[in-house]
């Protein structure tokens, strides 16, 4: 019988939610994990689909338009306790953008208030003006102090209460604009507002939450280091290009 490892990733609604290329954050999970002979598996639930967590491993709520966010929201509160019970398991779960608000206990989306997921202590209103832009932050998430980068276009603002953010903003509006923070890290829980697509751009928290993942389903991870220049190379030229002078 084969040992190899094994990964279940389940992309929610990549009909309704893959704005700027959100998709490419599940390539990047593939990417990284066949090239170091682990296999995966990918489930797309879409529209109508009957929403199961229980083989996943890593989950990807990506972001989209206010009224998909809005369709989307109501199909993940009609299966609230089965996130709870995956999250409280240790479940690895990315929210990139529109999916991020609806972790918190509710959102503003265009003027309408809509429960969330209630998973992380944190809501969402709307902004005055929507932020459109390059984001550089400084975030502890993967093995010491790291930057990540990415881009933002949200019209809303998001308060996180008691909860450990993923980054410090460097440049660019983050949750709200006002506290510097961005993000919101919780168990093995990350949103965030950025897209670039964010994995591609940031193989280390690609890597720490498959880390993440494969700690949760075989009790250990060693990662083998990959070739990463040309990745290493996009992401400081970011860096560079977008940090406050
Ligand atoms: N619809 C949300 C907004 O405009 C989220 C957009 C997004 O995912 N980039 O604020």
């Amino acid at each position: 019988m084969s040992d190899a490892k094994k990964l279940t990733i389940c992309h929610l609604f990549p009909d309704l939610l893959d704005l700027y290329g959100d998709k490419g954050n599940i390539l990047s999970f593939v990417k990284r994990l066949e090239w170091r002979g682990i296999n995966s598996e990918l489930i797309e639930v879409k529209r109508d689909d009957k929403i199961s967590l229980a083989d996943a491993d890593i989950v990807l709520l990506g972001g989209g338009s206010d009224r998909e966010q809005k369709a989307v929201c109501e199909y993940l509160c009609a299966v609230k306790t089965d996130f709870w019970s995956y999250v409280d398991d240790g479940g690895v779960l990315l929210a990139v953008c529109g999916g991020y608000p609806m972790l918190g206990s509710y959102l503003n989306i265009a003027g309408e208030k809509v429960g969330g997921l209630g998973i992380v202590d944190m809501y969402t209103e709307q902004n005055k003006n929507r932020v459109i832009g390059n984001v550089v932050l400084e975030s502890d998430f993967a093995n010491g102090k790291n930057t990540v980068v990415g881009f933002e276009n949200h019209g809303t603002k998001t308060y996180i209460k008691k909860c450990q953010p993923f980054g410090k903003v460097i440049n660019g509006f983050g949750n709200n604009g006002e506290d510097e923070t961005e993000g919101i890290v919780y168990k093995n829980v990350l949103g965030t507002y950025l897209h670039g697509p964010l994995l591609p751009k940031n193989p280390h928290i690609t890597d720490e939450l498959i880390k993440r993942a494969l700690i949760r389903k075989y009790g250990q991870a060693e990662l083998e280091p990959l070739y990463d220049t040309l990745e290493d190379e996009a992401h400081s030229y970011a860096v560079n290009r977008f940090s406050k002078k």
